[in-house]
């Protein structure tokens, strides 16, 4: 079996298959096995269904491919996808698919793969898209029960924030509202070839908490109207969504002060206003 991880290995296929990196893609592959065995340890996918998104060259799919159950990867450039069959040939539990992430219909796919058995997302998120492909996963209620991503260092301290923080953002919101943040550990620039300019980071998303009562849609409307005018107060922000007199009521009965900002409202803050819109 060749060591993918191998910036030679990688060398030498770009040779045979006349194989250029797409920087618009974010094709940057994993050159550092330690760092590969860390991610599908974390993510724990011994005997389990795994989703792949941006397999590259099959560095990651090949060692999951060896304990877990089945294996679906998922890859928009169709130059990779002989490399992703010859690499990866050998192992019966692996369906190789063309597409792009964000169109394809992930249902389907997740019902004629994993027979509508849950399944585990693992990814070294092409960073052009890692918000879309998050929000795609987490919102459409698939039989997902965690995902171990890797993602740019400034997207990974938005994702962790707390109110009042500097990070804090409408993603880190609906990250809170949607999973539970396990853990995580941080990658090198220099464990990728080529080398981003950026530092990484791994995290894992538990998605089984999702059980809150509450219209995401509403939700989810106050959340982006907060945010989309972070410097003004909560009162002025949402008066797009919501008549500033009724907003008013909502804050005393909820004891919040009218001149806070999103920033500094909790997830359970906007889930309390949002209900008493709801009522
Ligand atoms: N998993 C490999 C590794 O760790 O070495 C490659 C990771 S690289 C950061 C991201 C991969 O995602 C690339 O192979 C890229 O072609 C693929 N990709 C980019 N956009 C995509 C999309 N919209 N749908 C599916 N794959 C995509």
């Amino acid at each position: 079996m060749k060591k993918l991880y191998s910036p030679k290995t990688i060398k030498d296929i770009q040779k045979l298959y006349g194989f250029k990196f797409t920087k618009s893609l974010g094709q940057n592959f994993l050159i550092d096995k330690n760092f590969v065995d860390k991610i599908i340890d974390l993510s724990e996918v011994e005997g389990e269904n795994i989703l792949e998104i941006g397999p590259g060259i099959g560095t990651i799919s090949q060692e999951m491919a060896k304990t877990c159950k089945k294996l679906v990867v998922i890859e928009i450039d169709k130059t990779l996808i002989p490399i992703l069959k010859d690499n990866l040939g050998e192992f019966s539990n692996i369906d190789i698919i063309n597409a792009d992430i964000l169109k394809i219909d992930l249902e389907k796919v997740v019902k004629e793969n994993f027979n509508g058995e849950s399944f585990k997302v693992v990814s070294n998120l092409p960073y052009y898209i890692t918000t879309p492909i998050i929000e795609k996963l987490v919102e459409n209620d698939l039989a997902c029960k965690d995902m171990t991503i890797m993602v740019q260092k400034e997207v990974a301290d938005r994702i962790k924030a707390d109110e009042s923080m500097k990070d804090y953002s409408s993603l880190s919101i609906f990250i809170k509202f949607y999973s539970n943040l396990i853990s995580g550990f941080k990658v090198p620039k220099s464990v990728f070839m080529p080398q981003p300019k950026i530092d990484s980071q791994v995290l894992k998303l538990d998605l089984r908490i999702y059980d809150k009562d509450v219209d995401r849609d509403i939700l989810f409307k106050l959340v982006r109207a907060g945010f989309n005018k972070r410097r003004k107060t909560i009162l002025n922000s949402l008066s797009s969504v919501i008549e500033k007199e009724k907003l008013r009521e909502i804050f005393e009965k909820l004891g919040l002060k009218e001149n806070l900002r999103a920033e500094n409202l909790s997830l359970d803050d906007f889930i309390k206003i949002s209900n008493e819109l709801d009522n």
